[in-house]
C-alpha cells in the first residue's frame, strides 16, 4: 500500500491569492533570466486557476498514475498572515470532510486552522466529532509558534482522539515567515505531549533535518514526512540518499513516511516519478548507502497505514 502524507488542494476562494504570488517569484525569476517579464500577480493567478482542485479529480488521476492507494488532505490556513479568502475556513475545512466522505480510503481529510483565530479549538473539535477528520495540520509560518499557548488546546483534542498532528517545518516563501516553523520550537511539544503522534512536514526541510533528526532521535513521539524532498532527490540525488540514510539510522524506519505536497511539487518531479524514486532506493543508491525492501515498504506506506488505521 502506497500512502501520501501531505497534499492540498487549492481552488479560488479557498487560500489568499497573495500566497500564490509569493509562489510565482520562483517562476518569474527564471522567467526573467529568460527574458520573459511577467508580474507576480499574472503567474501567481494563473497557478492558481492550473491548480485549482476544488473536487479532487486531478489529485485522485496524479494518485492512479502513481499507484497511489491514499492520501492525506489538508487545508492551510493562511488567512491571519495574508487576509481571509472568500471562503471561510470553516467551509473550507467541511468541504475537505466531503471530499473524505465521498472518497473514502482514498482521500483522508485533516483538518487546518490557525490557532490563533477566536474558536480554532471549537472547530477543530467539530471537525474531528462531526465531520469525521483524522488529524491536524497546522501552519506555523503564518505567524506563531508551534509551542504558544493558543496551540495546546487544539494539540489536547488531537490527544484526547489519538489523532496525529502534522506540523510545517523547515523554510517558507514570501509572504511567509520561516522564523515560526524551525525545528527546536516543536521541542516543548515533546515534553508536553510525549504520547502525541507528532509529524514535522519536510523533516525540518532539506537544511534543518539535521536538528529534526537530533529531535526525533531522543523524542519518540516525533516523525517525519519527506514531501519537498523532492527538490533535494533532484537536485542532489547522493545526498539525498545519505541525508535519508541517516535519518532511518538515527530514528529508525517506523517514523518516516513518503509525502509529496501535492499540487505544489508537480512541475519539478511527477509524484509517480517520486514514488518510484523511493522504490528503487535498494537498487540505485550510490556506493555505500544501503536501503532495505522493508524500509521502503513502511515509508511508503506501511508506517501510515499503522498510524492511520488504515
Ligand atoms: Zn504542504
Amino acid at each position: 500500500m502506497i500512502i501520501d502524507m501531505h497534499t492540498h488542494l487549492f481552488a479560488a476562494g479557498w487560500v489568499p491569492r497573495s500566497f500564490f504570488h509569493g509562489v510565482a517569484r520562483f517562476i518569474t525569476h527564471e522567467f526573467a533570466k529568460q527574458g520573459i517579464h511577467q508580474t507576480n500577480e499574472e503567474v501567481g493567478d494563473a497557478l492558481l486557476e492550473g491548480s485549482s482542485d476544488p473536487d479532487a479529480a486531478m489529485l485522485l488521476a496524479e494518485m492512479d498514475e502513481a499507484g497511489i492507494d491514499a492520501s492525506v488532505i489538508f487545508p492551510v490556513d493562511f488567512g491571519l498572515a495574508l487576509g481571509d479568502p472568500d471562503v471561510p475556513i470553516k467551509e473550507v475545512n467541511r468541504l475537505y470532510a466531503e471530499l473524505g466522505r465521498r472518497h473514502p480510503g482514498r482521500l483522508i481529510p485533516f483538518a487546518g486552522v490557525d490557532p490563533r483565530r477566536a474558536g480554532a479549538a471549537d472547530l477543530f473539535e467539530t471537525c474531528v466529532t462531526e465531520w469525521g477528520m483524522r488529524g491536524l495540520k497546522l501552519h506555523p509560518c503564518a505567524g506563531f509558534y508551534p509551542n504558544q499557548k493558543e496551540v495546546y488546546p487544539l494539540l489536547e483534542i488531537a490527544q484526547h482522539n489519538r489523532l496525529p498532528v502534522i506540523i510545517h517545518s523547515g523554510s517558507m516563501m514570501v509572504p511567509l515567515h520561516s522564523k515560526y516553523s524551525q525545528v527546536m520550537h516543536l521541542d516543548d511539544l515533546g515534553v508536553d505531549f510525549p504520547d502525541l503522534p507528532i509529524i514535522a512536514a519536510h523533516a525540518g526541510g532539506m537544511f534543518g533535518y539535521q536538528q529534526m533528526l537530533s529531535l526525533m532521535s531522543i523524542k519518540l513521539n516525533f516523525m517525519a514526512d519527506l514531501s519537498a524532498w523532492q527538490v533535494f532527490a533532484q537536485r542532489n540525488y547522493n545526498g539525498f540518499c545519505r541525508a535519508l540514510r541517516e535519518l532511518l539510522d538515527f530514528t529508525g524506519p517506523e517514523r518516516i513516511f513518503f509525502g509529496s505536497d501535492s499540487p505544489s511539487f508537480r512541475s519539478i518531479m511527477s509524484n509517480a516519478d517520486w514514488v518510484n524514486l523511493i522504490r528503487d532506493l535498494p537498487q540505485k543508491s550510490p556506493g555505500g548507502i544501503v536501503f532495505k525492501e522493508d524500509e521502503i515498504g513502511l515509508i511508503l506506506g506501511g508506517n501510515a497505514q499503522r498510524l492511520l488505521s488504515l
